[in-house]
C-alpha cells in the first residue's frame, strides 16, 4: 500500500527549499505527496522559530496535524526543533523529531519508526557542526523561478535574532554541488535561478581549502547554458564594493534587484541591534549599485519599535528610508524572541507604538513602490511569464521583470508560462496595486 505524506512549510525561503527537498526524498521512496488536509499517513511540519509567535504557530500546526489523523505519524523538523526540543518531547504529540542538518534522513527515520513504532528525536548540536547538509531539489513543480540554497547558518549574532542558535555557524555548499543542481533545474525548464541562503554574503567564508566566494559562484552559475537570469537573495551591505558591483554588472543574466538588509535607519539603533554597518556606509553601498546598474530595484527590511527606539530614533530611521527611495520596504514590528539579547533589553515598547511606526513606514512604502514602478511606464522590460490570471475582467498572463516588477500582458496562445518576452509597460493595472500592464513588443 502506498503511504500518503504531506510536507507543510513554515517560515523562510530556505525552509521552503528544504521542504521541497524532503518532499522529493519521500516521493523517491514511494510516498504519494498529498496536500495538508485530513487523510495523510505522514505529516511533516518544517517548523520556524524566528519569533515567539513562529514557535507558537509551529506547535499549533503539529497539533493540527495530529487532529487531522490521530493515527498518522507526525514529524517535527527544522528550526523550532533546535530551539524548543524539550517542549516538543514533553508535549508528546510528535512521533519523530528531526533537527537541522538531519532532514536528509527523513526516509530512514520513517522506516525506523514503522519498524519499531517508537518515537525518536535526532537533534545535533547545531552550533558545533561544520557540515553542510546535503539536500537538493530537481524542481518538478511548475514554476519558472527556482530557489537554490547555497549556504546555511550565520556568524553575525544580531541581538534580536535566534537564527545562529537554530541554524548554527556558516556552512557553505560546494560549488560543484550547487552547479550540478542548477544544471538539473535548467534542464527541467527553469529560466531563473535565485541563489539563497541564511547569510548569503558569507558564502565560502567557511571553506578551509578553497577560495570561492559568492561572486565566484555567481560567475560559475552564469556560465551554465540555459541560465537566463540570476537573482540574489538577501545581501549584507558589507559585500557591496566598487569591485563587486563592477564585476556583477558585467554578467548579463544578473537581475538588478538587490535586497540589502537595513533593519533600522538610525545608527544608535543599529548599534543596539549589533548590525555591522552604519547608515553612511549603507547609503554609499546603494550609490555604488546605482552607479553600475540602471535604476536597480533596491529592497530592504525594517524593524520598528526595537527595544529603546525613541521617537527621535524612529524619525531618523524614517527619514533615512525615505531618502534612499527603496522600491520595496518590508516592515516588521519588533517581535520578542526568547533566548536573544534584545529580549532581555530594557525599553521594550508597547505594541501600539510598534504598530503605529510600522503603519507610517508601510504608507511610505506604498508611495515609493508606485513611484518606482511608474518610472518604467513607457519603457521596455524583459518579463519571465509565470502564470495566467484574470485581471480587469479578462484573461491575462503575468510575470516579473528583472527588477521584480509585476507585469501583466493580455493573454495570447503564443506565450506560455516559462517564456521570456519583451514588454512595453503602458500603465498601472486597475485592480492590482502597483502591477503594470504592458504589451508584447
Ligand atoms: S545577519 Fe543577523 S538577522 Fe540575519 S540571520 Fe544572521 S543574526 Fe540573524
Amino acid at each position: 500500500m502506498t503511504r500518503k505524506a504531506c510536507v507543510h512549510n513554515l517560515g523562510c525561503k530556505v525552509n521552503a527549499y528544504e521542504s521541497q527537498a524532503m518532499q522529493q526524498l519521500l516521493t523517491g521512496a514511494g510516498y504519494e505527496i498529498v496536500p495538508f488536509a485530513p487523510g495523510a499517513d505522514v505529516y511533516v511540519i518544517n517548523t520556524c522559530s524566528v519569533t515567539n509567535i513562529a514557535d507558537r504557530k509551529s506547535r499549533q500546526m503539529l497539533h493540527k496535524a495530529k487532529k487531522m489523523n490521530p493515527d498518522a505519524v507526525v514529524v517535527a523538523a527544522g528550526c523550532y526543533v533546535q530551539t524548543g526540543s524539550e517542549k516538543l518531547i514533553e508535549d508528546g504529540t510528535v512521533d519523530l523529531i528531526l533537527g537541522n542538518n538531519r532532514k536528509q534522513n527523513i526516509v530512514e527515520a520513517l522506516d525506523e519508526f514503522y519498524r519499531s513504532r517508537t518515537p525518536s528525536a535526532d537533534i545535533i548540536e547545531i552550533n558545533r557542526t561544520k557540515e553542510y547538509e546535503n539536500l537538493s531539489i530537481n524542481g518538478d513543480s511548475d514554476r519558472a523561478r527556482a530557489f537554490v540554497k547555497v549556504q546555511d547558518g550565520c556568524n553575525q549574532f544580531c541581538t534580536y535574532c535566534i537564527i545562529p542558535y537554530a541554524r548554527g555557524r556558516v556552512r557553505s555548499r560546494t560549488p560543484e554541488d550547487v552547479l550540478e543542481e542548477i544544471k538539473v533545474l535548467v534542464s527541467a525548464g527553469y529560466k531563473e535561478i535565485v541563489l539563497t541562503g541564511i547569510h548569503l554574503s558569507s558564502y565560502g567564508v567557511d571553506f578551509a581549502d578553497r577560495k570561492e566566494r559568492l561572486l565566484d559562484l555567481i560567475k560559475m552559475t552564469a556560465e551554465i547554458p540555459g541560465v537566463m537570469r540570476i537573482r540574489l537573495g538577501s545581501l549584507e551591505p558589507g559585500i557591496i564594493t566598487e569591485q563587486f558591483a563592477a564585476e556583477l554588472s558585467k554578467i548579463p543574466q544578473i537581475c538588478p534587484h538587490f535586497h540589502l538588509s537595513l533593519q533600522s535607519g538610525c545608527d544608535a539603533t543599529l548599534e543596539r541591534m549589533n548590525r555591522r554597518y552604519r547608515t553612511k556606509e549603507y547609503a554609499e553601498k546603494c550609490e555604488i549599485l546605482r552607479r553600475y546598474f540602471d535604476r536597480p530595484a533596491l529592497t530592504t527590511d525594517i524593524i520598528t519599535g526595537f527595544p529603546g527606539e525613541t521617537e527621535e530614533e524612529f524619525e531618523a530611521s524614517y527619514r533615512f528610508v525615505s531618502d534612499i527611495r527603496f522600491f520595496e520596504t518590508h516592515v516588521f514590528p519588533y517581535s520578542r524572541r526568547k533566548g536573544t539579547k534584545a529580549d532581555r533589553m530594557d525599553g521594550q515598547l508597547p505594541e501600539h507604538v510598534k504598530k503605529e511606526r510600522s503603519n507610517r513606514l508601510l504608507k511610505l512604502d506604498s508611495e515609493r513602490r508606485k513611484e518606482y514602478a511608474s518610472s518604467f511606464i513607457g519603457c521596455e522590460a524583459e518579463v519571465l511569464i509565470e502564470e495566467e490570471v484574470t485581471c480587469e475582467g479578462q484573461r491575462m498572463l503575468t510575470g516579473h521583470s528583472k527588477e521584480y516588477l509585476n507585469m501583466l500582458i493580455p493573454f495570447t496562445k503564443s506565450v506560455a508560462p516559462g517564456d521570456i518576452v519583451k514588454v512595453r509597460a503602458l500603465r498601472f493595472a486597475q485592480d492590482l496595486h502597483c502591477n503594470l500592464v504592458g504589451t508584447i513588443i
